[in-house]
């Protein structure tokens, strides 16, 4: 059986050698993290070791108690981590450390720069995990025995970081896993006791094991634990410091930013469960798949259950991290008992309101905090306008528009900003939607609203013309999508604008134009929207408006009634005006040309534009003869 075990060479996949080369540049000035990373990973052995147990008990064997120890030999100068957890087999060994598996790995390669600066803020962000040891070491030893399996049965993984690493069986008597760190001339700093220990200590007082290291001045190796070893959440909040949130956060997430915030809650009495709830600063990359890993670590009384338990917040919270530790669910519950237990039902409608919680207090103490959120997750918190009714009045005070109040394209006005500058007489909420913000602010449709300095929201994300339509009311005021229906804005004053576009003379004229574009408009009128432009296109209030159908389109729907919109001419223009003295021929011609240029505006498209610019050039011409 040896032989066929024997040593073996292996190559990193491509993205691993690749970011090994960067990781070991861009993380220089902060090279203590890889204690982090190493540290957080025994602990999660440990964790997953114990969840075992629960199920088959002889896996702990005559070691039960799990632990941490850190070791290092300033002589030899190396560092070693072990841990007494669930193991590594061979395959595993391979499999785990030689590839990343983690979900967007090749769209963050494609995000790199090469500028040093912008990648080491990527990769902290994307966690760097077990490779980190990379940037202390030449020389990486992974010595593990999987829990269950024989002495004989060890693996012994070595690589430095060259682009191979070497598999071999070994003997091993101790379960769990040494990861044995050669340090490279330049980290040698590590390995000095003091140092080591005070990193080991902030990087791990806030993890459920003891972490233990060589007691000093003792004749003989004597072990002392140099942490709490009290699961973070299971301390009073009072006594947590804002740099052990903030550890206990990268542990859980590998994320290298800080959070911008987060709610630490226990709960007594019928229901008893822990839970802690952290808001990061940036979006991860998978975090506009729906369908990627998202949710909560969960816990039942201390012990690890399992990752990305999704059941406990809606799909529009994807982006809160945490963990969860109930005191009632079963120790052996599963992600189908998870899906139709009543309890986690209760304890997701609280942990929703906690998590929105958490975020009204950021928008309401730390603005700019809020702005750099809004950024990361406001396309995904709006989301929660569309599927969690019973927290819509929660929701609406979270949202942030681009707004022709102000200049640019970010989000800055809160729909109670809105309401506070609206009109006398006002008693809507306009919006605009388009394909961009700043699409949305160029449309024609805006005009009469300015003219009368009506402000109007600017909404150009994806979902923005699905999660509009179901907004409802804020504050006892409606919505409205300045692109449909007749816009009467006559109670904002006005009346005299009104009165000329309403003018039966222009009757005539706009049957002629309807007759033009036959079969291209539902009907051509007098618009109460425009000052500037001659022409623009209206929905009525029911209709599928441009945008909601292209959303439907892109997700496959392909049964959308084909609806015409309105042509809305505005009737002081003087394009509009010299139409009517024009022959049939020119007439349809111009006629056309308005069409299209209405169309340009509202989707920035038109069926024929080589016919729409062969059109604009015999009028061109024209005008030079
Ligand atoms: P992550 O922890 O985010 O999955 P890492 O690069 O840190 O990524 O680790 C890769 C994998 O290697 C882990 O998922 C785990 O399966 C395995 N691994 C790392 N360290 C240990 C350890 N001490 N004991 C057992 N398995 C480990």
């Amino acid at each position: 059986m040896s032989e066929t075990v024997a040593a073996e060479k292996l190559g990193f996949k491509a993205e691993v050698r690749e970011l090994l080369k960067l990781m070991i540049h861009s993380l220089y000035s902060h090279r203590e993290i890889f204690l982090r990373e190493l540290i957080s990973n025994a602990s999660d052995a440990n964790d997953k070791l114990r969840f075992l147990a629960l199920s088959d008990p002889a896996l702990l064997g005559e070691e039960p108690d799990l632990a941490i120890w850190v070791e290092a030999d300033d002589k030899a100068g190396t560092i070693t981590i072990r841990d007494n957890g669930v193991g590594l087999a061979r395959e595993e060994a391979i499999a785990h450390l030689g590839t990343i598996a983690k979900s967007g790995t090749a769209e963050f390669f494609g995000k790199l720069t090469g500028d040093a600066q912008k990648d080491s803020q990527l990769i902290g962000q994307f966690g760097v995990g077990f490779y980190s040891a990379f940037i202390v070491a030449d020389t990486v030893t992974v010595e593990s025995r999987k829990a269950g399996l024989g002495a004989g049965e060890g693996v012994r993984w070595q690589s430095s970081a060259d682009g191979e690493f070497t598999v071999e069986t070994i003997t091993r008597q101790a379960r769990g896993t040494s990861v044995i760190l050669k340090l490279k001339d330049d980290a040698k700093e590590f390995a000095d006791v003091w140092r080591l220990r005070s990193l080991v200590r902030r990087y791990s007082d806030h993890l459920a094991f003891p972490v233990y290291m060589p007691k000093q001045g003792a004749a003989t190796l004597d072990w002392e634990a140099v942490n709490q070893a009290k699961a973070l959440w299971t301390r009073p909040r009072n006594e947590i410091t804002d740099e052990e949130y903030t550890e206990f956060y990268r542990h859980i997430t590998h994320d290298g930013e800080p959070p911008l915030a987060w709610s630490h809650n226990r709960v007594e009495g019928q229901r008893e469960y822990t839970s802690l709830l952290y808001l990061p600063a940036r979006a991860p990359f998978d975090l506009s798949h729906r369908d990627a890993a998202r949710g909560l670590k969960l816990y039942v009384k201390r012990v690890f259950i399992m990752d990305d338990a999704e059941q406990f917040l809606p799909l529009y919270l994807r982006f809160v991290k945490g963990i969860v530790d109930s005191s009632d669910l079963p120790l052996n519950v599963s992600r189908e008992l998870l899906q139709n237990d009543p309890e986690v039902e209760a304890m997701r409608s609280a942990l929703t309101r906690r998590a929105l919680d958490m975020v009204a207090r950021l928008a309401r103490d730390e603005p700019e905090k809020y702005a750099t959120f809004w950024k990361e997750f406001g396309a995904v918190l709006k989301e929660g306008v569309a599927e969690d009714y019973g927290n819509r009045d929660k929701l609406l005070p979270l949202l942030r528009f681009a707004s022709t109040h102000e200049a640019g394209d970010e989000d800055k006005t809160s729909l109670a900003d809105y309401v506070a500058r609206m009109k006398p007489g006002q008693d809507k909420i306009y919006y605009q939607l388009a394909d961009s913000r700043s699409a949305a602010r160029s449309s024609p449709h805006l005009e009469q609203l300015a003219a009368r300095g009506v402000e109007v929201l600017l909404l150009g994300d994806r979902v923005d013309p699905w999660i509009m339509g179901q907004m409802g009311e804020f504050e006892g005021r409606g919505f409205q999508d300045v692109a449909r229906g007749d816009l009467d804005l006559s109670k904002l004053g006005g009346e005299a604008a009104k009165a000329e576009a309403d003018d039966p003379a222009h009757e005539a004229l706009f049957g002629r134009v309807g007759k033009a574009l036959e079969g291209q408009v539902s009907a051509v009128r007098a618009s109460h929207r425009l000052t500037e432009s001659p022409a623009c296109l209206a929905r009525s209030e029911d209709d599928l408006g441009e945008q909601m159908r292209r959303m439907l389109a892109a997700a496959g729907r392909s049964d959308l009634p084909e609806v015409k919109p309105v042509l809305e001419l505005n009737a002081t223009h003087p394009l509009v005006q010299r139409l009517s003295g024009l022959e049939d021929a020119e007439f349809g011609e111009l006629a056309r040309l308005l069409y299209d240029q209405a169309r340009l505006t509202e989707q920035g498209q038109i069926d024929n534009p080589g016919d729409y610019a062969r059109r604009l050039n015999r009028l061109l011409l024209k005008l030079l003869q």
